[in-house]
């Protein structure tokens, strides 16, 4: 079902990018001044295109909520003076509507309205037949279905430029990021659908500066297309996500610290080599299936010695003892204890799910 998406590269999208495409602006356009010397601050630096929030979905009611309309016209003034595109998030057809009627270059859908097929249908519906550049940021749940179904109904309205927007997703324990990265589900994304461009949004994930550095340049590691960072000519004074927010002087210092790697090499002594190593990993993960293989044996064996003496499978004391066990072992190689801890729960569920089996059979 996913190939049958019709795309367009970000280089086909009709304005001038380099690769990646770096997209930078406020959280939310507050006064017209601040948006017009945000983005003239921001031109000045690598940036290709310009956004900002004008109608803003908020968590808790009695937040700004956006300026609405009038930010439409400030942003495309300070666009047309700065020379670059801009972008703003539509949640309703209403906005994509009025953005279109503005000629904005470009629109994003927000984490919580990709959540919503009823909302991001009707985005869909008013823009049937413009083709205009729709990103389509991940819903705030770690649900790829629902972020490929807002990716495909897009599509069908006759959308080519489409991107994705990575930009984390919500836990109800706190972590270090505002939004945890989950990496390996915008990967699945792109192996799914290879041909969709990828823009992460560090912004959004640190909900701090602290990280956007690091996030950013794993981003670029991973060969994501586009950054979109948030930037505000005074940070401490924002009326939405003040603490994720650089200045354009700090954001230009950031992007001038990621190092940009190639893709490939065609050099045969780089290429062997990488060979070797891919070889090396493909008999140790043969090695890993054989052995997990193994133990699954060994738990069929207790299951099946457990119905003998009518004992239950699971026995918490023993399942406390392996993980901390195991937690140790790991962490002394040099792993996390999050991945230890992860990889053994997985690895206990197939064990309880084998020895369920055996025991009930
Ligand atoms: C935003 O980009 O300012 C925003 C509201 O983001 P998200 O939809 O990712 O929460
Ligand atoms: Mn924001």
């Amino acid at each position: 079902m996913d190939n049958k998406l019709k795309l367009a590269g970000i280089k086909d999208w009709g304005f001038k990018t380099s690769s990646p495409l770096i997209i930078a602006g406020p959280c939310s356009a507050e006064t017209e001044e601040q948006v017009m010397e945000t983005v003239m601050a921001l031109a000045k630096q690598n940036v290709q295109m310009i956004r900002a929030g004008i109608w803003k979905p908020r968590t808790r009611p009695n937040s700004f909520e956006g300026v609405g309309f009038i930010g439409l016209q400030w942003l495309k003034k300070a666009g047309k003076e700065a020379g670059l595109p801009v972008c703003v998030e539509v949640a309703n057809a209403k906005h994509a509507l009025d953005a279109l009627k503005l000629g904005i270059e470009a629109l994003w859908i927000g984490a919580r309205t990709t959540v919503n097929p009823f909302a991001v249908q009707e985005i869909a519906d008013a823009l049937q037949g413009v083709d205009v550049p729709v990103m389509i940021k991940n819903p705030v749940n770690t649900d790829l279905e629902l972020w490929i179904g807002a990716i495909e109904r897009i599509n069908k309205a006759g959308i080519t430029k489409i991107a994705a927007i990575h930009r984390g997703f919500s836990s109800y324990e706190k972590t270090k990021y505002r939004n945890k990265p989950h990496w390996e589900i915008p990967i699945e994304l792109k192996r799914r659908i290879p041909e969709l461009p990828l823009i992460c949004d560090p912004s959004h994930i640190c909900g701090s500066t602290d990280y956007l550095l690091s996030v950013s340049q794993t981003a670029i590691d991973l060969n994501y297309d586009g950054l979109i960072i948030e930037s505000h000519i005074n940070p401490k004074k924002a009326l939405s996500d003040a603490k994720q927010q650089l200045t354009p002087e700090e954001l230009g210092e950031l992007l001038s610290k990621i190092i940009y790697r190639r893709v490939s090499s065609d050099d045969a002594k780089f290429l062997s080599r990488l060979e070797d190593f891919r070889d090396k990993i493909d008999h140790l993960d043969e090695t890993l299936v054989n052995m997990l293989a193994d133990r699954m044996d060994v738990s069929r064996e207790i299951g099946k010695y457990k119905k003998e003496k009518n004992i239950t499978i699971f026995q918490p004391g023993r399942w406390d003892e392996i993980v901390r066990n195991r937690e140790k072992q790991g962490t002394e190689k040099k792993l996390t204890v999050e991945f230890v801890r992860q990889l053994f729960e997985i690895i206990h569920q197939e064990s309880i799910h084998h020895q369920n089996k055996v025991m009930n059979s």
